[in-house]
């Protein structure tokens, strides 16, 4: 067996390998000038940032994580206590989080079937007078269908906030993710398609009134040095983050090509063989964050994958509405979660980054067909 016998489900060090030289001489630089905090490196990162996605750079805002990025968007949206929010139940656990610890009521819309994103129809049927925004998750880098939500929304006067935690670079109908709604949150934890070296995020806002907002109230809610305006938060992006993300950022667009020919290697391979895989709608450009497939026999799927090194992973295995979290938290399920209550016994995610070779590509899809069993 070659050393490449196991694979992860992300291979980070693989990814390091090829930046190292770069990478750590941008660390070292950070170290050397011990500004740790703030300062050049968080600004030209933002300002990168914002112009690959094509936004003024000013409304980028470097922040700790996605979870405070997505609850930013949110605070940026307008949205506050006792406001409903309507976000999908398939979703990872922080969305929902960022809605609850506003003070926020979550209400969980259902999926579609063919991309697993939020489900505009659903969306309509839980809208009462107390919603206040959607929040759009750009679930595994599927764009939601952004069209039909934007629809939904200004009829009703509803906010948009997107969640990109898992799609940076995606796009709907040539136009990026995070440029629909109010506002927008970004993660960069280290397994996602631009992942730092420990946590970080970032808001996209609209203008530059918001933007200086949400900058301050990142830093403790200051006017200046000494004076706080607003009772806020520290939630600053580090300069070492900062650092590793701009040395990362000029390979995103070509790391993402490689996931989608992944993704297309594995979708072709398993369509053929009758599996559900996730079918973007035409006008989407997905990324890929994970790949997921519905099988009738996941537990042998995970343990015959496990015994020839393939690692395997469930994205969800529990939707936020069905946690234990939950029990003591208000919140609405206006109508049946069909889908995502029907798929969370089905869908197993499979090795997708970059740095995959054709061998072991070639090498999960004969193991997974060898074992896997589709959905009747
Ligand atoms: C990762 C993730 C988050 C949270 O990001 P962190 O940086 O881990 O706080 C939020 N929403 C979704 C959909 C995610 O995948």
């Amino acid at each position: 067996m070659s050393t490449n016998w196991h694979i992860p489900l992300v291979d980070l060090k693989a990814q390091y390998g090829t930046l190292k030289t770069e990478m750590d001489a941008a660390i070292a630089g950070i170290i050397e000038d011990t500004t740790f905090i703030k300062g050049q490196p968080v600004a030209a990162f933002e300002a990168a940032f914002a112009g690959i996605l094509g936004y003024e750079p000013a409304t980028v805002v470097g922040c700790s994580n996605g979870t405070s990025a997505v609850a930013l968007a949110l605070r940026a949206a307008g949205v506050g206590p006792g406001d409903e929010v309507v976000l999908p139940s398939h979703t990872f656990f922080a969305t929902l989080e960022a809605v609850v610890n506003m003070g926020a009521i979550p209400v969980f819309a259902d999926i579609r079937r063919s991309d697993y994103t939020i489900d505009p129809d659903s969306v309509a049927d839980c809208i009462s007078e107390r919603t206040r925004a959607v929040i759009a998750v750009h679930i595994f880098g599927t764009p939601c269908d952004m069209t039909r939500l934007t629809q939904i929304c200004d009829r009703h006067s509803l906010k948009i906030v997107e969640d990109c935690a898992q799609s940076h670079l995606a796009n709907w109908d040539g136009k990026p993710v995070s440029t629909f709604g109010a506002a927008a949150g970004y993660s960069f934890y280290p397994g996602k398609n631009l992942g730092a070296y420990g946590d970080a995020g970032a808001t996209v806002v609209k203008d530059l009134e918001q933007a200086t907002f949400i900058r301050s109230y990142i830093d403790h809610g200051r006017s200046g040095k000494y004076e706080c305006a607003v009772i806020a938060d520290n939630l600053r992006l580090d300069a070492l983050q900062a650092k590793v993300l701009s040395v990362k950022l000029p390979h995103l667009a070509g790391w993402t090509e490689r996931r989608r020919a992944i993704a297309a290697f594995y979708n072709e391979r398993f369509r053929s063989a009758g599996f559900k895989t996730i079918e973007p709608d035409k006008r989407a450009y997905a990324v890929y964050h994970v790949y997921v497939v519905e099988v009738a026999n996941r537990d042998a799927v995970q343990k015959e994958l496990a015994a020839v090194g393939i690692d395997t992973g469930i994205h969800y295995p529990i939707p936020c509405h069905a946690q234990p979290a939950l029990a003591t938290a208000e919140h609405r399920i206006p109508t049946p979660l069909t889908v995502t209550d029907d798929i969370v016994n089905r869908i197993v995610s499979l090795p997708i980054y970059p740095e995959l070779t054709e061998e072991q590509m070639e090498r999960v899809v004969s193991n997974f067909l060898r074992v896997a069993v589709p959905v009747a």
